[in-house]
């Protein structure tokens, strides 16, 4: 589906970090986990980026993308939009969906890559689904971590869903996990690793390594979704 419209609401979820809302087409039906396409056009040129849902399909009224903002030319062109301003929409798009068909899912988010993962635990969350969910987070620093409130909200709802931050360059301050998501920590945070399916999203390197953590850990390839947000 493709359509055009403004955005509603421009939400600063960190320093570098901004989402942005559209009202939700009636029509436009998406899953947890999938992406769209953003085009903007600037003095006549467009230009496109694929951006992951962060918002649930059980929100009716908006859908909402979320953007590391960076310097960039595109970023920039986000980066200045206000309220109001159109955006041209196409999807949903990706495999890596989840509608509730398993009792127990890991989610392993490399920085940007949490916002799938943002629509999944919404959607469990409103459904009051029965699914147990382990969301394994990681952050260079304190500043980097969003959608904290959002997921305390949840995880008040949902007696389900337990969550893990680890950071890789935090500060001194900082009393939780610190280093990449390795073997020992999931093996650490989830002991029933072997019986839950993985959802990997980040930057390609980051989930190239998880891959090959994974396969390392003997889960097989049928165990795994996962979503390389290319551009990083
Ligand atoms: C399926 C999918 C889902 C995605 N979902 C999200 C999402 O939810 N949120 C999100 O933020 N992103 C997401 N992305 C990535 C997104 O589409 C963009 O590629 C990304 O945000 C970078 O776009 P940009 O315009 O800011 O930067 P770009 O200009 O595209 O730059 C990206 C990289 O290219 C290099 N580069 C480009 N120009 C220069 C330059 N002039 N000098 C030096 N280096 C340069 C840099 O290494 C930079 O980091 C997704 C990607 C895919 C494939």
């Amino acid at each position: 589906m493709k359509f055009e419209e403004p955005v509603t609401e421009i939400i600063k979820r960190a320093y570098n970090v901004k989402s942005f809302r559209f009202r939700r087409p009636e029509a436009f039906d998406f899953k947890a986990g999938q992406y769209i396409t953003v085009t903007l056009e600037d003095n006549g040129k467009k230009t496109g980026k694929p951006f992951t849902l962060s918002s649930s399909p059980t929100e009716k009224e908006h859908i909402e993308f979320t953007k590391k903002l960076t310097g960039h030319e595109y970023s920039n062109l986000l980066d200045a939009m206000e309220v109001g301003d159109p955006a041209h929409i196409s999807g949903p798009f990706g495999k890596m969906t989840f509608e509730g068909e398993y009792e127990k899912i890991a989610l392993l988010s490399g920085g940007i890559g949490i916002t799938p993962m943002i629509s999944i635990c919404k959607y469990a969350t409103d459904l009051k689904l029965s699914t147990d969910i382990m969301l394994m987070c990681s952050d260079r620093t304190e500043q980097d971590m969003i959608f904290v409130e959002e997921l305390e909200a949840m995880k008040k709802e949902n007696p389900k869903l337990t969550v893990f931050n680890t950071l890789t360059k935090a500060s001194d301050n900082w009393a939780g996990c610190r280093g990449r998501i390795c073997e020992s920590m999931v093996m650490e945070e989830l002991p029933d690793y072997a019986e839950r399916v993985f959802y990997v999203c980040g930057p390609p390197p980051m989930v190239d390594s998880m891959l090959e953590m994974l396969h390392k850990m003997k889960i097989p390839d049928s165990m795994i979704h996962k979503e390389s947000l290319i551009g990083y």
